[in-house]
């Protein structure tokens, strides 16, 4: 596919229905399809590519949506920075529903997802590919983190700078003990999907930043009857507006030319695989 875009937004029509000119464009990968097909438009003189993360349909839950297709899918239309907004429970009631975080670690809990593309199976002729082992310390782009601090600050959301979202493997929401544990660790908000699309991306050279919206405080951290699925959509409808101007904003802030490092995360090290 021919470079088409250089931003990727991991989000659905809620984001790019306001746009005009959206073009449609559907991609295959060598790990299989996408969640769904990219979604081409301009903000800011900027070409970015939306990706429905869980189907235009809402169709695939966090554990079935394949990571590895979407983060190529979005490489392979020429995408370098990717902004991946999440809904998120709070663990802290200072994070409380309408809340917007950009964090800047993250814990892995989920069970079942395949996050590398360099799993060491023999390529076509026969060889082997290098295994890699990336640097990870600092999962997001602080470039990306900035663009969205800023355009956040911009509309008078005063987004929280840092923290920790922790990604569990779902569907279900969280026990109580297990989001009493989550909390007293330290971290911040619990989510379903940002891993592993940031480790992906860091595979493929792309810079990745999250804008988590904090929907609900988690079972741990209230005391009512716990999260229900109704109560997330409807505080993510409410907010669904802001989130996309922080967004549209960002995309514009993102710099042209990189030099936060995120490209170089191999290192120079071969992996044995072409990326696109
Ligand atoms: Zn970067």
């Amino acid at each position: 596919m021919s470079e088409q875009a250089e931003i990727g937004v991991i989000g659905g029509s809620g984001f790019y229905s306001f746009l005009e000119d959206v073009t449609e464009v559907t991609v295959d990968t060598p790990y299989g399809a996408p969640s769904d097909s990219l979604f081409l438009g301009e903000i800011d003189g900027r070409r970015v590519a939306f990706l429905p993360r869980h189907g235009r349909k809402h169709h695939l839950p966090p554990h079935r949506i394949n990571y590895r297709a979407n983060m190529w899918a979005l490489r392979s239309a020429g995408v370098r920075q990717v902004l991946g907004p999440c809904a998120v429970g709070g663990l802290r009631e200072e994070h409380g529903p309408g809340t917007l975080l950009i964090p800047d670690q993250l814990v892995d809990r989920t069970k079942t997802r395949v996050q590398t593309y360099f799993d060491g199976e023999a390529l076509p002729d026969g060889s082997i590919p290098n295994v890699v082992h990336l640097t990870f310390a600092d999962p997001y782009c602080e470039a990306g983190r900035q663009a969205c601090l800023s355009a956040a600050q911009d509309h008078g959301w005063a987004a929280v700078d840092g923290g920790t979202l922790c990604v569990v493997e779902g569907p279900r929401f969280s026990t109580r003990a297990e989001s009493r544990w989550h909390a007293a660790q330290g971290w911040s908000v619990v989510g379903m999907t940002g891993h592993p699309e940031a480790a992906l991306a860091r595979e493929l050279g792309l810079c990745y930043a999250s804008l988590t919206l904090v929907t609900d405080l988690d079972a741990g951290a209230e005391t009512g009857e716990g999260v229900s699925h109704e109560e997330v959509l409807r505080v993510f409808g409410e907010n669904v507006g802001r989130l996309r101007n922080v967004l549209f904003d960002a995309v514009g802030k993102l710099p042209v030319e990189r030099s936060c490092g995120c490209s170089e995360s191999l290192g120079g090290l071969d992996p044995g695989i072409e990326l696109p």
